[in-house]
């Protein structure tokens, strides 16, 4: 088994951990945000409190508060129960969705209310560990949330803001995203959540790490934790306060698996901000896709844009765009148009002209692992085309209802 961490990096004291909980529960009570969920999960009880609550859960994951709220309201009021949600269909889900990114996010949140509906008898799980086990989608953040904010499970939860927060008060300098550090994380937020309050504990740790110890210019001095954090004292006083069992300096010596790397020491222009670190991104992959967008003229002179949908797995599943094609990097443009053309007469039935493609522009757009450029080309056809029904499914759409449509944000920037 690893050692314990040095003390430097735990909470050892119990007198300490109750003042710091007291500390952090009483201004979460008098500064925490009015978020439209808050005032669901307050107003309801049972299913739909935790209904709720686990839709705002999914949708703040890899997305900022200000602009999940617009989705969350819509969402809500279109599926304001598990049972309406089991009843929608993947291309209502995905409607909804659209730009909000991440798109399997919200397919498994539909996923797992049919399961709920028809494979628990309705019954939510109660506990952290049976979410995680039987929900998709529900990992171990998500459930430590659930649990703890609406059933009161004394369980903590990690997170990115939790990270920042418990890095910087326990002067945590290793990678935070290695499995070691995570696991410390966790067992240091289990350790720390409040045992009468823990739904409010981990809300106010979260809220903390999101409005006031934020990542580049954190308010050390309106932090209602300032007397608890390490990382400022060492700042302030240029060492750790002193801890029992680690030597005077405060510093861990030797191998400390928590501390900075010794080839990265503590930057004293940083301050807080050594904390916490990460290992360097990976640079995401280039990718070059070219783009159709084909136009008809419908009723009345307004035009009409087919759209095609993605297969129901992998990237952007089951969503619309205007027929795409992946190229090979370097490809010449004449080339580049040829295999466009022939993809489009795949889709269209007809023989297409390369050289009546006109090119439009790129549009770049960045997903989390890919930096997508969109060859972006147009054609207008005069005559009526008939789809073809026995290939992928595709429509005409008037630009309304492509707005309406569940396609990406990179879709609605190509048009
Ligand atoms: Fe974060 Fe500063 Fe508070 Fe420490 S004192 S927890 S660094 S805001």
């Amino acid at each position: 088994a690893p050692a314990p961490p040095s003390a430097l990096h735990r909470f050892s004291d119990p007198g300490e951990v109750e003042a710091l909980r007291g500390n952090l529960l009483a201004w979460y009570d008098r500064c925490k945000r009015d978020l439209p969920w808050r005032a669901l999960v307050r107003g309801n009880i049972g299913k739909q409190r935790w209904g709720a609550m686990w839709v705002s859960e999914i949708m703040l994951q890899q997305t900022q508060v200000a602009t999940v709220i617009d989705y969350y309201n819509r969402w809500m009021q279109k599926w304001p129960t598990l049972q309406a949600l089991a009843q929608a269909s993947l291309e209502e889900v995905n409607e909804l969705w659209a730009g909000l990114g991440y798109y399997s996010r919200g397919k498994r949140l539909q996923e797992a209310a049919r399961k709920v509906v028809s494979e628990l008898a309705g019954h939510m799980p109660r506990t952290a560990e049976d979410l995680q086990k039987l929900l998709p989608g529900v990992g171990r953040y998500t459930a430590g949330a659930i649990a703890s904010i609406s059933y009161g499970q004394a369980t903590g939860v990690v997170d990115g803001n939790v990270i920042r927060v418990l890095c910087r008060l326990r002067c945590i300098g290793a990678d935070s995203s290695s499995p070691a550090v995570i696991d410390q994380l966790w067992d240091m937020a289990n350790a720390l959540v409040d045992r009468s309050r823990p739904g409010d504990f981990n809300q106010a740790l979260m809220e903390l790490g999101a409005t006031v110890c934020v990542p580049k210019a954190p308010l050390c001095g309106e932090c209602p934790v300032k007397q608890h954090c390490r990382a400022r004292h060492r700042k302030l006083f240029g060492k750790p306060p002193p801890v029992p069992d680690v030597e005077d300096c405060g510093e861990c010596v030797g191998d400390c698996p928590l501390c900075p790397p010794a080839t990265e020491p503590w930057d004293s222009s940083l301050g807080v901000t050594n904390f916490p670190r990460k290992a360097a991104k990976k640079q995401p992959r280039a990718m070059r896709t070219a783009t159709c967008v084909l136009e008809q003229r419908g009723c009345r002179g307004a035009p009409k844009y087919l759209i095609v949908q993605r297969p129901n797995s992998g990237l952007l599943a089951g969503l619309w765009e205007f027929p795409s094609l992946p190229l090979p990097q370097d490809l010449q443009e004449e080339k580049e148009r040829e295999v466009l053309a022939d993809h489009l007469q795949a889709w269209m039935g007809q023989p297409v002209a390369a050289k009546g493609l006109q090119f439009i522009g790129e549009v770049i757009h960045i997903f989390s692992h890919i930096h997508q450029t969109y060859v972006v080309y147009s054609l207008h056809l005069d005559g009526d085309v008939t789809l073809d029904p026995a290939s992928f499914p595709s429509r005409w759409v008037t630009e309304e209802e492509f707005h309406a449509s569940a396609v990406s944000t990179a879709m609605k920037k190509v048009l």
